[in-house]
């Protein structure tokens, strides 16, 4: 099969028929074989009863329903899990992505030998509210995941060689960072082609502006894993060690400051009364926090299934 495209929606009823004859209209006039996968992430509307109609009518419609609403992460994930394409496109089910892109994003992937290919909606039709920080979070992104080339790392509409989204695990709201998990599992061929965007034409957006502040927090998370999710006694430990010492050797000047003091006549203060002394006790109190995270977070890792992942490109 060449191509599987994996749609998640959640309450998208009108667009659905819509979407559907246009990815098949597309897909017949390039003679590509080819499945098209709703996931249903919980829909409260009838996008289900819809998608059980296209499926009845198109051999290669299928559908997944969800029994609640887990988010769009989960909803690709699961697509990813059943695609059986060489290349796998994703969309949003609300027609702000065209289908008219999949033949050039096929090409890219096939052809130019892309793993991964992300759209990028250079011309918007959002509200300035979402295009401003969309904006900064993308600059954001690059910057932490050195992706330097991609412009638009949350666009619903990608394409991806099939090994890409066997070997990644999309979860939580991770799917605005797909590309740097790609990168994470060695896929560093990723690009970008321009693509057309439209107005939302049903329905609402599903995310509000608490988007950005999870985004931030989620980049954040991925960055440390990515560093240090296998061996966190390398940042905990260092740190640790370091204000252990630090702290340590302060307490022993003010010790012996103390004691020259002392021993050559000079006027000195008790030890407890120097506000030095507990600066350099927390200091040490914290540094030795920090080495015990270290060593919890490596009891955590030797437990976790990821502690030993690896993706083999070729075997002989
Ligand atoms: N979506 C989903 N589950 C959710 C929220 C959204 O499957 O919990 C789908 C939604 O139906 C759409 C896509 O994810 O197909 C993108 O959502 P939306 O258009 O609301 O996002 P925006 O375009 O505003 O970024
Ligand atoms: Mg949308």
């Amino acid at each position: 099969m060449n191509i599987s495209v994996v749609i998640p929606l959640y309450n998208e009823e009108e667009s659905l028929p819509e979407l559907a004859a246009w990815i098949q209209s597309v897909m017949e006039k390039n003679g590509y074989s080819y499945e098209v996968i709703f996931v249903n992430d919980g829909s409260t509307d009838r996008s289900w009863q819809v998608i059980e109609k296209l499926a009845s009518e198109s051999e290669h419609i299928k559908g997944i329903k969800f029994r609640r609403n887990y988010g769009k992460s989960p909803a690709l994930f699961c697509g990813f899990e059943k695609a059986e394409g060489d290349v796998v496109i994703t969309m949003d089910a609300d027609l702000q992505d065209s289908p008219d892109e999949i033949p050039e994003l096929y090409r890219m992937i096939t052809e130019e030998g892309y793993d991964l290919v992300s759209g990028y909606k250079q011309k918007r039709y959002d509200p300035l509210s979402k295009t401003l920080p969309t904006k900064l979070f993308n600059a954001t992104a690059r910057a932490v995941s050195g992706i330097k080339n991609l412009h638009d790392f949350n666009c619903g509409l990608k394409a991806y060689r099939k090994e890409v989204v066997k070997s990644i695990e999309v979860y939580g709201e991770m799917h605005r960072y797909i590309p740097y998990l790609a990168k994470n599992a060695g896929f560093n061929k990723i690009g970008e082609k321009v693509v057309q965007h439209q107005a939302r034409k049903y329905g609402k957006t599903k995310f509000g502006l608490n988007r950005f502040i999870n985004g931030y927090l989620d980049l954040i998370s991925l960055w440390f894993l990515s560093k240090f999710g296998v061996q966190p006694m390398h940042i905990f430990g260092f740190l640790g060690s370091l204000m252990f010492i630090f702290g340590f050797i302060a307490v022993v000047i003010i010790g012996f400051g103390k004691l020259y003091a002392m021993s050559h006549g000079l006027p000195y203060i008790l030890i407890t009364d120097s506000p030095y002394f507990y600066l350099a006790l927390t200091t040490m109190i914290l540094g030795t926090q920090l080495f015990l995270a270290g060593f919890l977070g490596e009891l955590i890792v030797r437990n976790a299934p990821e502690r030993n992942k690896y993706h083999i490109e070729k075997e002989i």
